[in-house]
């Protein structure tokens, strides 16, 4: 079977997860993945070859995906499936809320969760990763919403992911910037710890998911920008768009990992309506003199579709508070212009607080034509740019486990401050 290198270090990675395989994950087939590959065969029961057959595949796909799809049969009772995989028969009973517990009918299907976890945090994060967590949340969490809110020049998807039922609303978006993409599993991660603890009506960081649920509605649009971070990851393959300038913008480089915009060469980050026309005027100085991989703000403010569904899914939805995820530097900008009102500098204070990353006002090449800049213009309510993280872009996930504890406790606490 051919597997991408991708797709060997996304199974490198869940068979590391679950203690197979404590090599590199590099994407190599070695003799210590052959190792662990024969071992998880003998431990499934499955033919034990030491390659990547469709049995094995399909068997790892199971466990990439956090849950398994059994047919009953007339000898099986739920609390039985959920021994053999080491879970309780509450989470059988969560992932199939249309099945009666106490009467399994036969040859029906059900959901078995399994105990992986299905973010994966130490491999460059992909759309296509996106899209699987995202199907595995849906499947094993049914009552979270998931829409597409937009797509982007490449027809990729833009998703929101909505959970909470309370008049709160806020929302959390992350890859404006292609080479930043490493906010995307930091939402993404938090938001599958979420589920898992809401579930069992548990607490994080002393917060009680169950009250956030009730109080709060959060939106989550993990990666404004998938064209982009597939460019930064996967380099110019499966990209179908504007190759041939891509290409002539990045100095005909193939290493992409300077790169921040969409694929038409517009920096996201810069094509909202606020200050846009002033920017325009020197744009030049901040060395964009048209489409490329930074800095270009386009030729009007919402000119692209990845903001464009931004502007609308704010517009329509009465957001109290917004953050937007970025790295570098581990500072949160919370101000612009003097529009904000006056409460988002004591939520700084606090979010501060609880991030460790000190407050920041913006100076002059952060200051225009931001997706914060234009809520806090347009909506004069709080808006923030978490800045995450520190080094050269895009971070390594080696950085990860640090991002992720800096910005766990912000998460459950902008949605109820
Ligand atoms: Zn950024």
């Amino acid at each position: 079977m051919k597997l991408s290198h991708s797709r060997i270090q996304f199974i490198q990675s869940c068979l590391k997860k679950q203690k197979y395989y404590d090599g590199l994950i590099d994407g190599i087939i070695g003799p210590k993945t052959q190792k662990a590959v024969e071992v998880f065969q003998q431990n499934n029961k499955i033919n034990v070859t030491a390659e990547f057959d469709e049995t094995t595949f399909s068997k790892l796909e199971w466990l990439m995906k956090g849950y398994d799809i059994f047919k009953v049969n007339s000898q099986n009772v739920l609390y039985e499936y959920a021994n053999k995989n080491g879970i309780t028969a509450h989470d059988i009973i969560i992932s199939n809320p249309k099945v009666n517990p106490f009467l399994l009918t036969e040859n029906e299907n059900i959901i078995v969760p399994n105990t992986n976890s299905i973010v994966p945090t130490d491999i460059n994060y992909t759309y296509e990763i996106l899209e699987e967590n995202i199907e595995s949340l849906k499947t094993l969490y049914p009552f979270i919403q998931v829409d597409i809110i937009g797509t982007s020049v490449d027809y990729r998807n833009i998703y929101r992911i909505r959970i909470g039922e309370g008049e709160n609303k806020v929302s959390y978006n992350a890859s404006h910037h292609a080479n930043e993409w490493i906010t995307t599993p930091l939402l993404m991660s938090w938001l599958e710890k979420f589920l898992r603890v809401y579930t069992l009506r548990g607490s994080i960081k002393g917060y009680s998911t169950e009250e956030i649920w009730k109080n709060s509605t959060i939106d989550i649009i993990p990666m404004v920008n998938p064209d982009g971070v597939e460019l930064v990851v996967n380099g110019l393959e499966n990209i179908t768009v504007n190759r041939d300038q891509i290409l002539e913008w990045n100095n005909y480089s193939e290493d992409f990992s300077l790169w921040k915009a969409n694929i038409n060469g517009v920096d996201l980050n810069r094509n909202y309506d606020a200050g846009f026309y002033e920017y325009k005027e020197i744009e030049e100085d901040f060395g964009a003199f048209g489409p490329g991989p930074a800095m270009f703000a386009g030729p009007y403010p919402g000119s692209e579709p990845e903001s464009r569904a931004m502007i609308e899914l704010t517009r329509s939805n009465n957001y109290r508070l917004v953050l937007a995820f970025h790295t570098q530097g581990q500072v949160i900008f919370w101000d612009y212009r003097g529009l904000q009102p006056e409460e988002s500098y004591d939520i700084a204070l606090t979010f501060s607080d609880v991030t460790g990353y000190a407050l920041d006002s913006p100076d002059l090449s952060q200051s225009f034509a931001g997706y914060k800049d234009w809520f806090i213009k347009e909506f004069r309510r709080p808006g923030y740019t978490i800045e995450v993280g520190s080094g050269v872009n895009p971070l390594p996930m080696t950085q990860f486990p640090l991002i992720y504890e800096n910005n766990e406790e912000l998460l459950l606490l902008a949605s109820i401050i």
